[in-house]
């Protein structure tokens, strides 16, 4: 099953991701996760990226796409993947199809996760996580057993550089300039199905189940 998850900032979609990947047996493969682990081992990928991501901004289509490309190719995405907070713009989407359709390959869904701006807000101003193990607390609504330390290794949590209030905005107009039109991308290629992503985290993921059970979508297909 090869599956994208579509939405803005705090959506969800790495929560969400992580728990379809787990369920399903197949990788989540996170641009934002590999792009971060890149800066925190200051490889070259990272010293070009790391600016633009504190800042808001997305990283050239080039990087991400040829990032993707080569981690789809991991054996562990044979049977399937989760990719999440890629495609962000048109031509990435367009060289995924090309790059996918090479290997005889397709996606078998979009979900976009529908959350309103309020909530998004306040998603992601009391968003923390760990920089060692990459677990994602939220103050008020997930918050860990100790405040301000992660529940599995201990690290202090620390709140990511640009979901600070400049870059949230930087972020949500990228958003809106060049992520929201792959909606009527995957529309047009009737991949598209929206969930409403306010809720626990488990109801998500249920809607999610049923949205990809009734499109006869399964792990293998
Ligand atoms: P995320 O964790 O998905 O919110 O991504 C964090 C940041 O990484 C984004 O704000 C961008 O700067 C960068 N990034 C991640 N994925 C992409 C992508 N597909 N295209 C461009 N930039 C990306």
């Amino acid at each position: 099953m090869n599956l994208v998850l579509l939405g803005p900032p705090g959506a969800g979609k790495g929560t969400q991701a992580k728990r379809l990947a787990a369920r399903f047996g197949i990788p989540q493969v996170s641009t934002g996760d590999i792009l971060r682990q890149a800066v925190k081992d200051g490889t070259e990928l990272g010293k070009q990226a790391g600016p633009i991501m504190a800042a808001g901004k997305l990283v050239p289509d080039d990087l991400v796409v040829s990032i993707v490309k080569d981690r789809l190719l991991q054996p562990d995405a044979a049977k399937g993947f989760i990719l999440d907070g890629f495609p962000r713009t048109i031509p990435q989407a367009e060289k995924l199809e090309q790059a996918m359709a090479a290997h005889r390959k397709k996606l078998d869904a979009v979900i976009s996760l529908e959350v309103p701006i309020e909530t998004l807000v306040e998603r992601i101003s009391g968003r923390r996580s760990c920089p060692r193990d990459g677990s994602v607390y939220h103050v008020v609504q997930n918050p860990p057993r100790r405040e301000g330390f992660c529940d599995l290794c201990g690290a202090s949590l620390v709140q990511r550089e640009d979901d600070k209030p400049q870059s949230v905005r930087t972020r949500m107009q990228a958003y809106e300039a060049s992520t929201a039109p792959l909606k009527e991308f995957y529309g047009r290629r009737s991949l598209l199905r929206a969930v409403d992503g306010v809720g626990a985290p488990e109801a998500i993921e249920a809607a999610v189940v049923a949205v990809l059970k009734a499109r006869e979508v399964s792990p293998g297909a």
